[in-house]
């Protein structure tokens, strides 16, 4: 389980869009959100798009591995495809925020391995979020509150890439997938290998 977790505007959606695309060993457990779609987002690729009724009746059935209230949103990891994928020996890549890592975390030590990505400087982060359209100082500057929120919670990961070129930083998460693949513990029919060769 790789969690990528990042203050928005820090590059984390091209950056989880690009190690799909390069790997085929990791698959994205798709969220469930009470968000409006954007234009962009299709249906049960970028996200499960629900009702908060269906939200909360999602909760109370224990379908989620985790969840969160994020400005306002709520977001959940849904259980079963996660579950169905690891028992099949597949990676998967989660796109959550520090409260969803907490959880899994908790749950699940073992099987995670999580990364914070961070933008290369806070002017950069500051362009970043007042590109997205024509917003006003005061929204940009409420952006900028929420993601020294979640900039605060670095410590708490396993590994930090200061995203300044994305070839770099793919690179880099590449590194880690691969070196944390390459764990004994993570490689589960290597006894009987061993076995075999003495
Ligand atoms: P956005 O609305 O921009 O797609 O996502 C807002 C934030 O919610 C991002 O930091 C994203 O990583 C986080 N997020 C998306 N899905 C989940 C989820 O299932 N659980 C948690 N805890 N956070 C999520």
């Amino acid at each position: 389980m790789l969690v990528l977790s990042s203050p928005s505007g820090a590059g984390k959606t091209t950056l989880s869009r690009r190690l799909l695309e390069a790997d085929h060993g990791i698959a994205l457990s798709v969220s469930a959100t009470t968000r409006a779609r954007r234009p962009t987002e299709r249906e049960g690729v970028d996200y499960y798009f629900v009702t908060m009724p269906q939200f909360e009746t999602m909760i109370a059935g224990g379908e989620f591995l985790e969840h969160a209230r994020v400005f306002g949103n709520r977001y959940g990891t849904p259980r079963a495809v996660v579950m169905d994928e690891l028992a099949l020996g597949k990676d998967i890549l989660f796109d959550i925020d520090w409260q969803g890592t907490q959880q899994l975390k908790e749950k699940m030590r073992d099987d995670l391995v999580s990364i914070f990505i961070l933008p290369p400087s806070h002017a950069e982060l500051e362009r970043r979020l007042r590109n997205r359209a024509e917003d006003s100082d005061e929204i940009v500057a409420g952006r900028m509150a929420k993601a020294a929120d979640e900039i605060s919670h670095w410590p708490e990961y396993d590994y930090v890439i200061v995203n300044s070129d994305v070839e770099k930083a793919l690179a880099d998460i590449q590194a880690i997938l691969n070196a944390e693949r390459l764990r004994r513990s993570r490689q589960t029919g290597i006894s009987g290998f061993v076995a075999g060769l003495t």
